[in-house]
């Protein structure tokens, strides 16, 4: 086979939500930089609904997804056995067929390259067919490193964009409807309101294991729409995900897990809210941080994940109160909780930024869990 060098200025290796949203970063903001993504699918981004709050996104950050939103609702409701609440934050939702599309618009012709990744390092990608990158920056972006090397709980799900006769009547999205019977830890439904006919059902379980049995969760989404009343006319796109949900674990030892001297990126570089799994806010500040500045020195990408993986450890100990100390049909409560608490105080927690108040005000008052294990739990995490 012959052997094809290309030579430019960086290299992204995957072609998902992360390195997507850095080549679009740096086609707006460089567009002089020969920058080159890679993924093994032919359409990047894979098949995701990827969705966030307004206040999860700086306002000057805001250029990077404006262009990706294809739904926005001005709020969303959160039902739980004892209370419901409608919330005024903005909710967006992106799909990667959008990403892929603005992408392809973004960069020249031959930039977006469909092959497997076989070896890569500081600054070149070997791919499966013979091609060889060579980059003064590669930044390795192919989602999770080797999740094994941290402690967590599993966030699995399986989503259906259903076509309802007559329309299903929901005006915003319900971000958590967990008035639905508890099976395999916490479980709720996710429903976006695409348009007055569709809507997007995720059943989600907040497990101890990251198995997905998918023709028992079709079936229970097919349950809730009945017990909506809804008369499904048709079942169109599924995602499935199993997103780790981070108790505890050494840092350095997950970097490590894969290539260690190479920039990172996403899920690679470990950077996601620990409770929620999501990964789309740290990416949008990954990608700013590159526009800014895209000769960033050595280490940058490291430096960057390690001090956020650093500030989250409340997040992450929440987790081990969530999945240590609470028997796993009792974890609705601390959710039923949390959404008790002020609108502003939920913002900040989604978006990673939780004050110490808000911190304070998480744990303040009798805890939905046992408080002897919750405290066994937020010991054993420690070792
Ligand atoms: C179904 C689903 C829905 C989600 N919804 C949300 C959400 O609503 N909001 C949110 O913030 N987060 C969400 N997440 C979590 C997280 O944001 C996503 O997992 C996100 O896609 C992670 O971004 P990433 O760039 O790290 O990895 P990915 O987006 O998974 O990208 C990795 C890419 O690398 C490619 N790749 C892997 N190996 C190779 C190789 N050897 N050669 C070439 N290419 C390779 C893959 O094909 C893939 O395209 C969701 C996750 C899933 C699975």
């Amino acid at each position: 086979m012959e052997k094809v060098t290309l030579d430019c200025d960086i290299a992204l290796a995957g072609g998902g939500l992360s390195a997507g949203l850095i080549a679009y970063a740096l086609s707006q903001r460089h567009p002089e930089l020969d920058l080159r993504i890679v993924d093994q699918s032919e359409k990047l981004g894979g098949n995701h609904v990827w969705s966030f709050f307004d206040s999860d996104i700086a306002p000057e950050n805001r250029w990077i997804v404006e262009p990706l939103i294809c739904h926005r609702w001005e709020g969303y409701d959160v039902h739980f056995p004892a209370h419901s609440r409608t919330l005024n934050t903005v909710y967006n939702s992106i799909e990667s067929d959008r990403l892929d599309e603005v992408l392809r618009a973004a960069l020249p012709p031959g930039h977006i390259l469909t092959g497997t990744v076989t070896d890569l390092g500081p600054s070149h990608i070997s791919l499966a067919d013979g091609r060889t990158i060579s980059a003064r920056l590669v930044v390795d972006a192919r989602g999770p490193g080797d999740l094994s090397v941290l402690q967590s709980g599993w966030q699995k799900f399986v989503g259906q964009a259903l076509t309802i006769k007559g329309g299903h009547g929901l005006i915003r999205p319900i971000v958590m409807d967990a008035t639905v019977p508890q099976l395999d830890g916490y479980r709720f439904v996710y429903c976006l309101p695409f348009d007055a006919q569709t809507v997007f059902v995720e059943d989600t379980n907040y497990s101890d294991t990251p198995d997905l049995d998918v023709p028992a969760i079709r079936a229970r989404i097919v349950k809730y729409a009945d017990a909506k009343g809804w008369s499904v006319a048709q079942t169109g796109r599924e995602e499935t995900g199993v997103l780790p949900v981070i108790i505890g674990g050494n840092f350095r030892n997950y970097w490590k897990s894969s290539n260690q001297n190479i920039e990172k990126a996403g899920l690679r570089a470990g950077l996601c809210q620990p409770v929620t799994g999501y990964s789309l806010p740290d990416a949008v500040r990954l990608a700013a941080r590159f526009a800014a500045d895209p000769h960033p020195k050595p280490g940058m990408t490291f430096e960057h994940a390690e001090q956020i993986w650093r500030a989250r450890g409340f997040y992450r100990m929440l987790d081990a109160m969530l999945f240590r100390a609470a028997e796993p049909q009792e974890r609705y409560r601390i959710l039923q909780r949390f959404y008790g608490l002020s609108e502003g105080l939920i913002t900040r927690f989604y978006a990673g930024h939780s004050t110490w108040a808000d911190k304070l005000r998480v744990l303040a008052g009798k805890p939905p869990v046992p408080v002897g294990r919750a405290i066994r739990a937020i010991l054993e995490k420690r070792q």
